[in-house]
């Protein structure tokens, strides 16, 4: 009977050459990729169909953004709690792994290639935290580690894996090209929580509201985002592309504002607020439109089935920058704020 495992797929080479690694030993091979607000498929699902790997797509976004909140081994250097979500991701892997009756699970992590998340001592740790010690193979670094339940069991013969480690990539692009592999993409990337920028509003919205649904994820994408005032929250579109992008996915909750008259953004007050709030949205609406820095403007704001015109004129752009959410970033473009006027 052949050996079956299953390997965690994000695309990249070391998972290319993970895969490859265990089917030159006649394993048969099915990918896991997984996708959430901060990180998709895409990558794993080309680079699959390029080199015929069965890809299983898995949305966790739930489970992520459960752990998400309060990760117990904590965040990286910005809100990656890349130890829990390569946990849950393992564990998902492994409850695959039980149904389709497979004998282990892979991956193409490389000791000591990524601060947190690859050390020898984190590799184990993942491992015991996902419920499936023992059963966690990684090809590329196998003889750095103790041996797995497979490799114990003779369905893999460790002696035919190997013993990378670090971040340099001289022996994976070897590998690659006796592999035959000339096509893979360029590391990292991919996953927006390891984005300062997107970890600050992320970071901002978390405080403000604990239990954040998926839309309010997908707004963390989009626009200028603005604290208006402790529970007040508003984006700000940049371009005609980002002001069509929020109107497709705003609620029935939100106020919508935008200036009557002359060009301006799309903005929106995520769940509605007060008469006060909505006036200063309407004066953020007003600076970043197209009217001129003394000019009156009407500003028009809809929402819960009634619409009203504020008059108003633009705000000091002191005042605009001082509420921008990535100011507090220490290194961050936040000071970057574009109008006509600024
Ligand atoms: S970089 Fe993102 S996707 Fe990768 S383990 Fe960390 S949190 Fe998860």
């Amino acid at each position: 009977m052949s050996v079956k495992a299953i390997g965690l797929f994000s695309g990249g080479l070391d998972s290319i050459l993970a895969v490859k690694v265990l089917q030159e030993q006649d394993v048969d091979v099915v990918g896991v990729t997984f996708e959430t607000p901060f990180f998709s498929s895409g990558r794993a699902r080309k680079i699959a169909g390029s080199i015929d790997l069965p890809l299983r797509v898995i949305d966790i976004t739930q489970s992520h953004l459960s752990m998400l909140k309060a990760p117990p081994h904590g965040y990286g250097k910005n809100m990656n709690p890349c130890i829990d979500c390569h946990a849950l991701m393992l564990e998902t892997a492994g409850m695959i792994m039980d149904d389709a009756g497979a004998d282990f699970i892979f991956t193409g992590e490389v000791v000591g290639q990524r601060p947190m998340s690859q050390t020898g001592g984190s590799l184990r740790l993942v491992a015991k935290l996902s419920g499936y010690d023992g059963l966690v193979l990684r090809p590329l670094s196998a003889l750095l580690l103790p041996p797995t339940g497979p490799e114990s069991e003779g369905k893999v013969d460790r002696q035919r894996l190997l013993d990378i480690q670090g971040r340099g990539r001289k022996r994976q692009m070897a590998l690659a090209d006796e592999y035959g592999i000339s096509f893979y993409p360029a590391p990292g990337g991919g996953c927006l929580l390891t984005d300062p920028a997107f970890s600050e509003r992320l970071r901002d919205l978390l405080r403000a509201c604990p239990d954040p649904s998926v839309r309010d994820i997908e707004l963390l994408k989009l626009g200028r985002h603005l604290r208006i005032s402790r529970d007040v929250k508003i984006a700000v579109g940049r371009n005609r592309e980002e002001n069509e992008a929020i109107l497709g996915i705003t609620h029935e909750s939100d106020i919508i504002l935008s200036v009557r008259n002359v060009p301006g953004p799309v903005v929106i007050i995520p769940g509605g607020a007060g008469m006060d709030e909505v006036e200063r949205a309407a004066a953020v609406c007003a600076f970043y439109s197209d009217a001129s820095r003394d000019a009156h403007v009407q500003v028009l704001a809809r929402g819960n089935h009634a619409e009203r015109v504020v008059e108003t004129t633009p705000m000091d752009a002191e005042e605009v920058r001082s509420m921008i959410i990535e100011r507090r970033l220490k290194n961050g473009n936040a000071g970057a704020i574009h109008s006509n006027k600024s």
